[in-house]
């Protein structure tokens, strides 16, 4: 839950290893087949739950949102940001540092830097703005993705969002 205010975390696991360890969970029929099993039953669901908060707040600072952005954001949890900003810094960021005491760096500095480090900067840019679904706070984020619940199901990079224009321009 995200009762406690924000804490930027810096992840324990490299980026590199992040991005290996997601491609293994990417959706598919035996994930959402499981996740199906873990939701018809209120003590699995709330085991489940328990063992990626438990995960996910030693690795990253999860504060449970529901919907993960960790793969956009070099794995630096966007929730940590004292105003829990997911599409970018705001106005208020000065040469790269928060605006709010005590905050450091800009959460988005750090992940540009930890994507730029391998080389994949340009992701930061290459996916919709991620809005908060507030029905989805405190559950589980992995079962969200494996039944097309979050954002991912919804997903379009700009350069996709502008394909299908293309597309239905040429149309008429
Ligand atoms: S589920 Fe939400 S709060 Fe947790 S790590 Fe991912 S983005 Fe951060």
């Amino acid at each position: 839950m995200t009762a406690a205010p924000p804490v930027p975390v810096h992840p324990r696991l490299s980026a590199r290893v992040a991005y290996r360890v997601q491609r293994v969970l990417r959706p598919a029929a035996g994930y959402r087949w499981l996740s199906a099993r873990i939701e018809a039953s209120g003590a699995l669901r709330a085991l489940f739950t328990g063992a990626e908060r438990q995960t996910k707040q030693a690795l990253f600072g999860c504060r449970m949102c529901g919907q993960c952005t960790l793969p956009v954001t070099g794995y630096v949890c966007p929730m940590g940001c004292p105003k829990e900003l997911r599409n970018g810094p705001c106005g208020g960021t000065r040469d790269g540092r928060c605006e709010v005491d005590g905050y450091g760096d800009c959460i988005w500095l750090r992940a540009y830097e930890r994507l730029k480090h391998d080389g994949r900067e340009q992701e930061l840019l290459d996916h919709a703005p991620v809005v908060q679904n507030q029905g989805l706070r405190g559950t589980s984020a992995w079962a969200n993705l494996w039944l097309g619940r979050d954002h991912n199901s919804r997903r379009k990079t700009p350069q996709a969002a502008f394909s299908t224009l293309e597309h239905e321009v040429q149309k008429r």
